[in-house]
């Protein structure tokens, strides 16, 4: 139980401690944990004299405060910090010398919280990708004959992921209008979201070498909501036969905190058995996933409630196949899960899906009508996990407003 008043039972307990980057009064910034509506600054506790991490959270020269090279001492290092953090924080003993380090959470400006290197993005859900297949392919069968083999996924854009709050501006670019011979330049018609979870690598690997799946936690730090923003008309028009282009690469929101995967322990769950069985370097030893239940709000409006679990290829997999050709890890590199759909509507991961193309418009609260977003809309995604002895883990949100393209 943390002294931290409030924290206990807020989803930011003691028992989550999520790592972010933020700005706070005219101070520089930080890396710094998160507990309750509180945070800590780390290079402050390192400064006091309370935790030796290596000086890994001390804005280097001036430069930006970055996760990176916490990220990059690995599993030894996360799980010592995470230990003397616990004790600082539990510890009444402790409690003079380091509450006054606390800063309101509400008076933060949150950075991105890592650089990001490489960003790959999947489409593990079977549910999505049935859904895509039959509103883009009508008529084909939903899933491509690869798909139960092999984790789907494509390279994004790393420098165009952008953290929590901050505006997306609506694309333009070319798209082919319905029963038009020719495309057409101008703003996207059919903006979208996609409701993801992303995961941060730490720990690199040297070229020609591959991770097992196995391996994944020595490898991979932690857990991100992300929003593949999606413009359907322009990824239409573009994809075949190459894949997702400039219909996604304008913007990727990312949450501004990092939950560590020791804090999701009591939320490992099996995943669902796959079949046909898969080739040996997709096999896992134990084979787990983790039971997040995310949720869509658009305007306000709760509209949908994806389920993580329900994902045929996990994480572990994913990072097993992005390595198998001997492609190397560099700290900062992100991949998300792809799109999380569950079985029925109210639980898909894209408005596509929950307007079945377009077709079939979504009522949000204030009586207002939506198929794709317009401007000035927000969708904000959130998740929540089971924590240990019956907490919560909060994850924090990520939300973007949409501004009039230019
Ligand atoms: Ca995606």
């Amino acid at each position: 139980m943390t002294w931290v008043p409030g924290a206990a039972g807020s989803g930011y307990g003691v028992e989550h401690l999520p790592y972010g980057v933020f700005g706070y009064g005219a101070d520089g910034e930080h890396v710094g944990v998160r507990i309750g509506d509180r945070a800590l600054p780390l290079d402050r506790l390192e400064q006091a004299g309370l935790l030796d991490a290596g000086g890994v959270f001390s804005p280097d020269g001036g430069r930006m405060a970055s996760l990176n090279p916490f990220l990059a001492a690995g599993p030894d290092v996360w799980a010592a910090v995470r230990d003397r953090l616990t004790e600082l924080l539990t510890d009444p003993a402790y409690r003079d010398r380091v509450e006054p380090l606390l800063v309101p959470v509400a008076d933060i400006r949150p950075r991105l919280p890592f650089a990001v290197a490489d960003y790959v993005d999947f489409y593990s859900s079977e549910h999505h990708a049935g859904n895509v297949g039959q509103i883009f392919r009508p008529g084909q069968p939903p899933l491509p004959p690869n798909w139960r083999h092999l984790p789907i996924g494509y390279h994004g854009r790393a420098g165009t992921v952008v953290v929590s709050g901050t505006e997306v501006r609506r694309p333009c670019g070319q798209r082919r209008p319905p029963g038009a011979g020719q495309p057409v330049y101008g703003p996207s018609v059919r903006l979208d979201i996609e409701a993801e979870v992303g995961f941060v690598v730490g720990v690199p690997t040297a070229l020609g070498t591959r991770v097992t799946a196995d391996d994944f936690a020595r490898h991979v730090f932690g857990v991100v909501l992300l929003n593949d923003w999606s413009a359907r008309d322009i990824q239409a028009w573009e994809y075949q036969p190459l894949g997702p282009f400039l219909g996604k690469s304008f913007a990727t929101s990312i949450s501004a905190w990092v939950t560590p995967l020791a804090a999701l322990s009591a939320a490992r769950v099996p995943a669902p058995p796959q079949d046909p069985p898969v080739l040996d370097y997709l096999r896992e030893s134990e084979r787990f996933t983790y039971d997040l239940s995310l949720e869509v709000e658009w305007n306000g409006t709760v509209v949908s409630r994806p389920p993580f679990a329900t994902l045929y290829w996990t994480p572990a997999q994913q990072l097993a196949h992005m390595t198998v050709n001997g492609a190397s890890l560099r700290t900062g590199d992100l991949y998300a899960s792809g799109t999380v759909s569950g079985p029925s509507r109210d639980q898909t991961g894209s408005f596509l899906e929950l307007s079945w193309g377009g077709t079939e418009p979504v009522t949000l609260s204030d009586g207002s009508q939506r198929t794709f977003l317009e401007d000035g809309d927000t969708v904000t995604i959130r998740a929540a996990a089971p924590g240990p002895q019956g907490t919560t883990i909060s994850f924090g949100e990520v939300t973007g407003r949409i501004a009039t393209a230019r």
